[in-house]
């Protein structure tokens, strides 16, 4: 048994024998004669736990131990351990049996009701705790268990992807009241824009997208997505348009944006607006990727060496393996052939070195992987993954 559960039993133990102790001497005054039944189940109880048989002694606490007011926080905590520790079937035997009291009071089984639905959404089984929480995040009346009951409903939504279901339970009160469900709620727009715009509906889909910017006016995904669909009905300098506004969201973003922005530009035969367009994205955030896309546009009017002393000059300021690499092939192109070997041996190495490098960072828990999550497998937070930026990234 590891040694935190052991500590936490026997520290319900020795709360279950203050209270047994307490019980006692509330009865040693009264008249009637005091009984041993409790006291002996108590220490069975403890032996089971001195030799490791958690099992049993938690079957013989919690039948030695009343429900009523003084004991039900204990029956709650005993139950949420077993959650903690990853037992929520355990837990929902412990939550079910107190629900079962007739000593509980309305907010206690409120209480208890509320943990019992956290049990269940431990272990998947959404619909059970869909149908305790409804009616909490309607009509409990504490407001902070109703609050509660509303979170964790939208969680519930959120695993199920219904969009919609969690928007009209968090919006307006729980986005009002925090960043993190506010930034959530526009990506579930998003995801309600991105339906649309596969079952070809753009009107409802843009609809969508200026509601999720309404709600967070930081969500880059809902500028990304309305440029998508001015590109799809060729739109371009509306598509550029909102890339840009993208970049002025968030600058760590624009990694994602230069290609289709170079496409845009293209479609209308517009290179010196890339060209413009790059310098100013790399005035505002010097990254790799713009460096070496403007240094391509420069090698194809200016030639090899403009190019690369373009990109030696950015390293110099801004030192990136990438830019190196990029660097290194533009060398791999002269036609001297001494000078081209020892360049392909070292770019072999940058090569390797950038294979085993994530592209993206969530920077909340830290997950990193070479695709864009809008939502962290890990963390499942909403706009917290980023392209990787420094010396081994942008
Ligand atoms: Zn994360």
């Amino acid at each position: 048994m590891p040694d935190l559960m052991l500590l936490a039993l026997l520290l319900a133990a020795i709360a279950i024998g203050w209270w047994l102790g307490r019980r006692e001497q509330g009865r040693s005054t009264s008249a009637s004669p005091p009984t041993n039944r409790l006291s002996r189940d108590y220490f069975v109880g403890l032996n089971y736990l001195l030799n490791e048989q958690p099992d049993q002694a938690i079957e013989t606490f919690v039948q030695a131990l009343e429900v009523n007011s003084d004991t039900i926080e204990t029956h709650i905590a005993l139950g949420n351990l077993f959650r903690l520790r990853g037992e929520a079937d355990r837990a929902v035997k412990i939550h079910q049996n107190l629900l079962a009291r007739p000593a509980l009071t309305a907010g206690q089984s409120d209480q208890v009701q509320l943990e019992l639905a956290r049990d269940f959404l431990h272990l998947g089984v959404l619909d059970r705790a869909e149908r305790l929480l409804q009616p909490l995040a309607r009509e409990c009346p504490d407001e902070t268990r109703r609050q509660t009951a509303k979170r964790l409903l939208v969680d519930l939504y959120e695993r199920e992807r219904e969009w919609h279901k969690a928007l009209e339970t968090a919006h307006p009160q729980l986005t009002r009241q925090d960043a993190a469900t506010r930034r959530a709620a526009a990506h579930w727009l998003c995801e309600l824009a991105e339906l649309d715009m596969h079952s070809a509906s753009p009107a409802l889909a843009r609809k969508k997208l200026r509601q999720a910017l309404s709600i967070d006016d930081h969500c880059v995904r809902a500028n990304w997505l309305l440029a998508t669909l001015e590109r799809d009905t060729g739109h371009y300098k509306q598509q550029i348009r909102l890339l840009q506004r993208l970049a002025e969201q968030d600058r760590d973003f624009i990694p994602i944006i230069l290609e289709p922005a170079r496409d845009a530009y293209l479609k209308l035969e517009d290179e010196d607006g890339l060209e413009r367009c790059l310098t100013q994205w790399i005035e505002r955030a010097p990254h790799i990727s713009t460096i070496i896309m403007l240094a391509r546009q420069i090698e194809q009017h200016d030639g090899l060496e403009a190019a690369a002393r373009y990109v030696s000059e950015q390293l110099a300021r801004t030192p990136s393996l990438r830019g190196l690499d990029y660097l290194m092939s533009l060398y791999l192109d002269t036609p001297d052939p001494d000078q081209r070997q020892p360049v392909t041996l070292l770019k072999q190495h940058t090569a390797k070195l950038l294979e085993a490098r994530p592209r993206f960072r969530c920077h909340r828990c830290g997950f990193a992987g070479g695709q864009l999550h809008w939502q962290c497998p890990r963390c499942r937070q909403w706009g917290t993954t980023k392209p990787i930026t420094g010396l081994e990234g942008e």
